[in-house]
Parts: structure tokens; C-alpha cells; sequence
């Protein structure tokens, strides 16, 4: 990844970071001498032994070791991916990210705005619609009160071919970008057909919080699929992704843990019962990928199935897939 960024963008960002106020807005520094010193976030301890140099721009822990620039220091703290930790940076700095070749920046930038859209008409009709009620008597059922639905920004796609697709063409987008985003497809007659129609709305959202895709429940007991999701879209790779985990980074500070469940009603209903912690892969078994990603962010994990045939086979899969990721200790 590193490569695709040119040298000279990199070095300019750096010499405009101050990585004292990078680190001192996250972990408060005192100063010491010509550094700065702290706890070291990295590492538990009660005397100080991170230090932040503001001449090097360089942080070390005489303690675990742990060393490097603003950019290292998001992407331990924060567990950002490279990219997205110089765009934090380049962000804070008012620079402009560079254009990496190969990349498709516009048309993602593009397809988030008309994502965010979508997610806030889901939200709304949820709110407004005269069919309303049999999606908010199904999550009352399930038990969620409506703090727990916002926080997780359930939404309701109401009966209708075209409701959504007709909303976001209203405002300027065009049939193409409403089905680059997954949220329509076109019919023999090139019409748009919503993807999405008469189910509950679970916004997917990505490492930093962008909703990316959706995920439906179908409220009508006969309806196939009982669970939809968007499609692949350039913004949304269901095999690498997990459901919950930017709510439960949000809401937990220093996870400890991660419980993955299968499905989201089983992350959010979790939420409900103080089990803010959950995860769930999208309609697909655990991968290589989502293993990864998991230990990023924890050492602890939990995989919490149905007790049925499909689960176990579930639960010996994710063991299959996750042993080779552990190291001693
Ligand atoms: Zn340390």
C-alpha cells in the first residue's frame, strides 16, 4: 500500500504534522525536558515511559518498544489502515490527498453520498411511513428499544418497486450510480427496481463509520430471501466485512473482546442486553479475511452459533479457518 502513495506526499504530511498534538489530543502528554512523556497506551504501566519527541516527530516506549511517526502511532492507536490513517493526517493538515493510480476515489465518493441518502430515507421512513407499524412491532417484539434502533440507524424500506430509486433520482442521481450502489437493479423494461422493498433496514457500515451496504430482513414470513444484503458494489467486499464492528469500536474505547454472532439482529439484540461487543459476518462463513481483521482489533475472540447442524458446522469452520492465526500465548 505504502508504495502507492508518492514518497514526496508523505514527507511533506510529515514535516506539517505535530505529532505532540497528534498524540497529546488522545493521550495527554506532560512535558519532560525537550520530549513530552505519558503512560504508554500500548502497554500497561503506572510510571511513564512513552515518550514523544517533538524534534524527531518520533514516539517511543522505553517499556514495550513500541516506536514510530504520526502515521504509525493512528494506525497502533486507532487500528487505521495505512491509507486511511494518511488521510486522517492529510485531512488534519489541509492536504490534498494525492490521486492513487488505480483508484476509483470519485466514484466511491460519488456512491457513499448516495448511500448516506438512502440510509437517511430508510431512517425516516421507519419514523414516517403509513406501513410503519409492522416493522416497529416486529422490533419491539424482538425486544429493541428505539435508543438501541438509532444507534445503529435501523431504517424501514417500505412496499413498492420504485420508492427509494425514485427519492434519490428526485435528487440527482443518475440509474446508474443507483445501481453501482447496490440499491437498484434494471428490469427488462429498463426500469429501476429497488433492491430493497417492505423490510427492515441494517445499515453496514465500514471501519470508519461510512455506510456501505445494507442488509434486510424480510417482514413477511414468505417472502425468499428471509435475508438480503446489498450486492458487491467497488465499496462493499462481503467476505471481508463484519456487521457490528464499527458500533461496538465506537462504543467500547479498549475492546477486550469480540463475540461473533450469525446474524444482525443477533449483534443488535445483544446490544439491547449490555453485550455491546457482538459481530457478524454477512451471509457468508467466516474467512481468512474476517479473521484477520478481528485480531486486529482483539485477542479474544467468541463465536456464538445456533445450536443447530448448520451452526456447528459453522462454529468447526471458524475454528478450521482461525487456528492457523494463533501464536503462543
Ligand atoms: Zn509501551
Amino acid at each position: 500500500m505504502a508504495g502507492r502513495i508518492p514518497q514526496e506526499f508523505l514527507d511533506q504530511l510529515l514535516s506539517r504534522v505535530d505529532l505532540v498534538e497528534v498524540i497529546n489530543t488522545r493521550v495527554p502528554l506532560r512535558r519532560a525536558g525537550h520530549d513530552f512523556m505519558a503512560c504508554c497506551p500500548f502497554h500497561a504501566e503506572k510510571t511513564p515511559s512513552f515518550s514523544v519527541s517533538p524534534r524527531k516527530q518520533f514516539y517511543h516506549c522505553f517499556g514495550c518498544g513500541a516506536h514510530g511517526n504520526a502515521i504509525g502511532f493512528l494506525m497502533a492507536y486507532e487500528r487505521l489502515e495505512f491509507l486511511d490513517a494518511v488521510e486522517d493526517l492529510a485531512r488534519l493538515t489541509g492536504l490534498e490527498m494525492p490521486k492513487i493510480s488505480g483508484d476509483d476515489g470519485g466514484l466511491s465518493h460519488t456512491l457513499l453520498e448516495w448511500l448516506i441518502q438512502a440510509s437517511r430515507y430508510f431512517h425516516q421512513q421507519l419514523r414516517e411511513h403509513p406501513t410503519r407499524q409492522r416493522a416497529v412491532d416486529y422490533l419491539q417484539r424482538r425486544g429493541l428499544t428505539g435508543q438501541i434502533a438509532n444507534a445503529f440507524g435501523i431504517g424501514y424500506a417500505p412496499p413498492g418497486w420504485d420508492t427509494l430509486s425514485r427519492t434519490l433520482r428526485q435528487h440527482g442521481a443518475t440509474p446508474e450510480q443507483i445501481m453501482s450502489a447496490g440499491l437498484a437493479s434494471c428490469d427488462e423494461q429498463n426500469r429501476l427496481r429497488d433492491r430493497f422493498r417492505d423490510r427492515i433496514i441494517f445499515p453496514i457500515r465500514d471501519h470508519r463509520g461510512r455506510v456501505i451496504a445494507f442488509g434486510g430482513r424480510a417482514l413477511d414470513g414468505g417472502v425468499n430471501p428471509k435475508y438480503l444484503n446489498s450486492p458487491e458494489t467497488p465499496l462493499f467486499h462481503k467476505r471481508s466485512e463484519l456487521y457490528g464492528l464499527y458500533e461496538a469500536r465506537s462504543r467500547i474505547r479498549h475492546l477486550q473482546r469480540l463475540v461473533v454472532v450469525e446474524g444482525y439482529m443477533d449483534v443488535v439484540a445483544l446490544a439491547q442486553h449490555d453485550i455491546p461487543y457482538a459481530v457478524a459476518t454477512l451471509g457468508t462463513a467466516t474467512s481468512t479475511g474476517h479473521i484477520e481483521r478481528l485480531f486486529r482489533v482483539v485477542t479474544d475472540l467468541v463465536f456464538c452459533f445456533d445450536g443447530d447442524t448448520a451452526g456447528r458446522a459453522a462454529g468447526w469452520r471458524a475454528l478450521d479457518v482461525a487456528l492457523p492465526f494463533l501464536r503462543d500465548g
